[in-house]
This record gives structure tokens, sequence and C-alpha cells, in this order.
């Protein structure tokens, strides 16, 4: 059944979404206040207990999952899940929204208080506003809102607050996926409501491939360099070879899926890190170096894969080696993230695209982003496929000082997500 978002329903839902944007406010605002700074993991589980007494107030049953087993669930900085369940008036599918609750350090240059959750200029300012302490809010306000307004769905709505996305998610999102708590067995749908622009349905992002070359030299003293083989002088040949020969190849390369910034829809690869010979800045002995290191951070588009992007990177490897004399060298992989691209006409996506329609009145835009989150996580690990982003927040604004979220985006992306889900699982 096919429902439209054109009914007296839908006014319902969206005066309730208008109805709950003070509290929506206010819970972010709470939320802000809990220091959930990662690095190091700080306040996880006040952070996870301030969701799941939400969660338990409106209807919802709460569970926490600790990642245990993990090496970073320690005594110290426990990473401490939550999720909510509420069952819908009829068996049917089950919609995830996840959003994590970790935010990175404040940094410098701000003007106003990072934890302090001020409110001015229709905004809510402070670390981790729009990335992406709203995004819950949103959730759990969409949630709220269709309660409020007496809308019957089916299936059931699931809410998690997870930790660690900033640090990759992998006790956080990856964790419940590999426990079986959220996988394509028990669930159908999952949005993520991470700051994306409020118009914009995320429906993916590219590839990541870090790795580690280390080139091996022989030391000799400094005053007779010819009697050893600088590792730094090979290292200088092979990032010369990344400069001219791989960067210009892999410039040309565009994929069709739609990232933004335009820029970053194109293959890149950045040096994270160079290192070799002595380190630092103390006494120095005159030696050759025989050791240099460096850390490569390649993006790849999905239809690049991993095997063709790894494959061309030896090849550049061994053509280096084959024209400078005496070069040894190690390549190591330091992380895989596979790209992910949600199926075109999923119903997930469809159902934000009509209801965009609906409470923005224009057009919504698909896109994919530059960087990766936990939909990784969903796809790879969960097998769900059906998995978008979607929330409120401006994305440039994400990690940077005076962060904030705008509280009209907020309003608009419960009422958004509200209608999305009454569509999902009344289908
Ligand atoms: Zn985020």
């Amino acid at each position: 059944m096919e429902a439209s978002l054109e009914g007296p329903q839908d006014e319902r839902i969206i005066r309730a979404a208008e109805s709950v944007i003070d509290e929506a406010v206010e819970f972010t605002r709470e939320l802000i206040r809990i220091p959930t700074v990662n690095p190091p993991g700080e306040f996880y589980e006040d952070g996870a207990r301030c969701i799941g007494r939400w969660l338990k107030g409106k209807g919802f049953t709460e569970e926490y999952i600790a990642a245990e087993g993990m090496p970073e669930h320690t005594a110290k900085h426990p990473r401490i899940n939550v999720i909510g369940r509420r069952e819908g008036a009829r068996p049917g599918k089950t919609l995830h929204m996840n959003g994590h609750f970790d935010v990175v350090p404040a940094g410098r240059g701000w003007t106003k208080d990072p934890f302090g959750a001020e409110v001015s200029d229709g905004k809510i300012w402070g670390r981790g506003t729009c990335d992406m302490k709203a995004g819950i809010a949103a959730a759990l306000f969409a949630a709220e809102a269709l309660r409020r307004a007496d809308v019957e769905t089916g299936g059931a709505i699931e809410i998690s607050g997870t930790v660690d996305e900033e640090s990759g998610g992998y006790a956080g999102v990856a964790h419940l996926c590999k426990i079986g708590r959220v996988t394509a067995q028990n669930t159908h749908f999952a949005i993520i409501p991470e700051p994306l622009n409020v118009d914009r349905i995320c429906v993916g992002h590219r590839g990541v491939y870090w790795f580690d070359v280390v080139t091996h030299g022989r030391i000799a003293h400094g005053s007779m360099p010819y009697l050893g083989h600088s590792a730094i002088d090979d290292m200088g040949a092979i990032l010369e070879a990344i400069r001219t020969e791989l960067q210009p190849e892999l410039a040309k390369r565009m994929t069709k899926v739609p990232v933004v910034p335009e820029l970053s829809r194109r293959a890149t690869l950045n040096v994270n890190t160079v290192s070799g010979g002595q380190v630092g800045e103390d006494v120095q002995s005159p030696c050759v170096a025989d050791r240099a290191h460096a850390i490569f951070d390649r993006r790849f588009l999905l239809e690049e894969g991993f095997d063709a992007t790894k494959a061309e990177i030896q090849k550049l490897l061994e053509s280096v080696a084959a024209r400078v004399p005496g070069l040894r060298y190690d390549l190591s992989d330091r992380m895989v993230v596979h790209p992910t691209a949600t199926p075109e006409n999923s119903p997930v996506t469809q159902s934000l695209q009509a209801a965009i329609s609906r409470v923005l009145r224009k057009e919504a835009q698909i896109i994919a982003s530059p960087g990766t989150y936990d939909q990784k996580h969903f796809d790879r690990i969960g097998h769900i496929p059906h998995t978008v982003a979607y929330g409120p927040g401006v994305l440039d604004l994400a990690h940077q000082p005076d962060e904030w979220v705008g509280i009209e985006d907020l309003k608009n992306s419960i009422a958004v997500i509200a209608l999305a889900a009454t569509k999902l699982l009344n289908a």
C-alpha cells in the first residue's frame, strides 16, 4: 500500500513535530553538556544513560550493550551503547535509527563554551550539536511525534546511541552488527541522522585504504655517504613517483556516485606522515638513514574497488624499485574501508525524498559523503543495504569551532523522519 504524504494524518504528524521542538532543543542541550569527547571516550556511560532514560520514558524498551572483548572497552573508558525498541500495532518491518554520541575534541578558536549548549540566534551552539547530538534528538522526537499524533504503524522503531564513530565505530555500530543485535535478520531499514543538510539524503561514501611504506637502506658515516644507502633518498623517489605519475592519473578518475563536495568525486591520495633516519631535533650523529617510513591515505571510488587500488600501488612501487638501484621496500595495509552505496530506488531513500518534498516543499538532493561514517558497518557487517544518512545540521560545520545546529533544521528533520518512518512501516 502506497501511503500518501498529503493526507490529514501527515498534517497531524507535521504539527506534532512542531509541538515537540522545545523539548527536542532541551534534550539536545542536555546531551551537549555531557562532554563525550573521543579520544579518549569520556563520559560514554553518562551519554548512553541520558538517551536510555529518554527511551524508557517514551515507551521504548532500553538495552545497554558494552563492547565486551574490544581492546578499547576499558574500566577507565568503557564503551557503552544503548538501544531502544518500540513495537508497532502489528508485526512488520523494523526501522533502526542510529546516532553516535561521541564528539571530537573542542579544539581552539571558540567564542562560545563548547559544552555550554547556549541557545541564541535560532541556533544551539556547542561541540557535537550538528555532529550529531541534534541528529539523535531528531530520531527520538520523530518517534515521539508519531506517538503524540496517534499514528499507528506496523513493525517496530529502534533507536540506538553508539560510541566511537569518530574513531571508526568498531566498539559502536560495528560491535552491534557483529554480535547479531543489528543485522539483516532483525533490521530492514536504517537511517543515520548525520549532519548532511536537511534537504539532502546521503547514500554512501568512498573507500579508504591506509597503507605504510618502509624503505630500507644501509647505515654508514655521514662523511662517506657513498659507503651506505639512504632510505630517505629512496622514499623521496617513491614520493616523487606518486606526485608525478600516480596523482595525475587519479585526478582523471571520477565516480558516478554523487559525492559532495564535487572535488571529492575524484580518486585521491594524501601523504599522512613521513619520517626517516634519526628522529627529532636532539643531538645528531653523522649517519646515512637506514630506514624511512611513510603512511598514505588513498580514497578510492566504488568503480575502482580495493583490489585494483592496491595492485596499482604495488605496481608503482615495483617500477620505482626497478629504476632506483638498491631500493628495498615493504608495503603493508593499515586500514581498509570498502566503499558503500545504498541500492538505487531503495524504499528508505524514496520515503525520505517524499517526506522532504512534503515538509520543505523542494526536491531532495541525493549525495554521497566525502569521508566515511557508520553506514559501512550497517552495510558490510550487518548486511543491511537499505541504509542512508539523513539528519539536521550543516555538513561543513562538523568538527569546526563554534559548531551549531539550526533549530528550524531540527524541527524540519523531525517532521521529515517521522513522515518517512510512517511510510516505511506502513508499506
Ligand atoms: Zn558524525
